[in-house]
């Protein structure tokens, strides 16, 4: 079954909205204690072109951990497989996102898989330019062909609110540095990659993007090839593993499709070979997903029969 009107979407998230009350924003990066915490959109956007939505949506967020799976894709087709895999793992962590416990334990300090934050930071290592403003240029057009709308840029006061307050995340770089999982500036790579974190669009944007990959890298519209085939299938693929951090596998069962989620309170789904999904709801849960917006996912999965399993 397919989704077939907005207003179908409007009584979905009409529902799930008071599941925002059991969670709370996220309160390290400090300019996203500002959001509201009853905010709740969603967009589907079908391979064949068609989308619906509800609630703000055109309301933007910054995308935080869901740019992840966007530069691994970015990264893979810039240095290939074999490159990328030598500096981060494909296993997933029973560990917080930002956890640095394994990088101590693990021989060698290898970061176990790019939706990890240490795995993250490995990957916006590896984009290629020669410098961070050549860098940061080829990750934003990699972003506008994705969205297919050249406006789409990063939000400054999140990205500095961020970077001022990053210790943890420096801590990762200079951990992994010492071990040569990266290489370079530190600083530099902090501040390229809070600004990563910091691309804001709205949910139908997002949706698209994650038709994108439900695509297998085509771009539905323009039936461009955006991503190559393999490569969009290793992002699913993770997306599946370790979308979702530490919840990966309870997600799997309830709502069984390729997802990933930020602190932002943003998720991008995407089934494969039919649409893209979403979804913006700050509220979090103790794990660091949007309560509402992992509910709405149940509802949806539920009643559309996206499950891949
Ligand atoms: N920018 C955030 C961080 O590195 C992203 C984390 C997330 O969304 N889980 O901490």
């Amino acid at each position: 079954m397919e989704c077939i009107s907005n207003q179908e979407l409007e009584q979905l998230i009409d529902e799930v909205r008071p599941y925002s009350q059991y969670g709370k924003l996220v309160d390290y990066i400090p300019a996203l204690k500002e959001e509201n915490s009853e905010d709740l959109s969603v967009s589907i956007f079908h391979v064949n072109g068609t989308f619906f939505y509800a609630g703000d949506y055109l309301k933007k967020f910054t995308l935080q951990s869901i740019s992840k799976v966007i530069t691994l894709a970015l990264v893979l087709i810039q240095n290939g497989e074999e490159a990328v895999f030598e500096r981060v793992g494909m296993e997933p962590t029973g560990d917080p996102f930002n956890s640095i416990a394994k990088l101590e334990t693990l021989k060698p300090a290898k970061p176990l898989n790019p939706m990890i934050n240490a795995g993250a930071l490995a990957v916006t290592n590896m984009i290629q330019g020669k410098d961070v403003d050549e860098k940061w240029d080829r990750l934003l057009s990699f972003v506008r062909e994705l969205v297919n709308d050249d406006q789409v840029s990063y939000n400054e006061r999140v990205a500095k609110s961020e970077y001022d307050t990053a210790n943890l995340n420096r801590a990762l770089c200079y951990f992994m540095k010492q071990h040569e999982v990266i290489e370079g500036n530190i600083e530099d790579l902090l501040f390229l990659y809070t600004k990563q974190c910091a691309i804001e669009m709205n949910c139908s944007d997002l949706a698209r993007i994650g038709a994108v990959f439900a695509a297998n890298g085509v771009d539905p519209v323009t039936g461009r090839v955006l991503i190559p085939s393999h490569i969009a299938r290793i992002c699913k693929t993770f997306m599946v593993t370790c979308g979702m951090y530490n919840a990966s596998g309870e997600f799997a069962i309830k709502v069984g499709i390729p997802a990933k989620s930020g602190v932002s309170g943003g998720i991008m789904g995407a089934v494969p070979h039919k649409c893209g999904i979403g979804i913006f709801g700050p509220a979090l849960d103790e794990k660091g997903n949007s309560v509402a917006g992992v509910k709405l996912l149940e509802k949806m999965s539920q009643i559309y029969g996206w499950s891949i399993f």
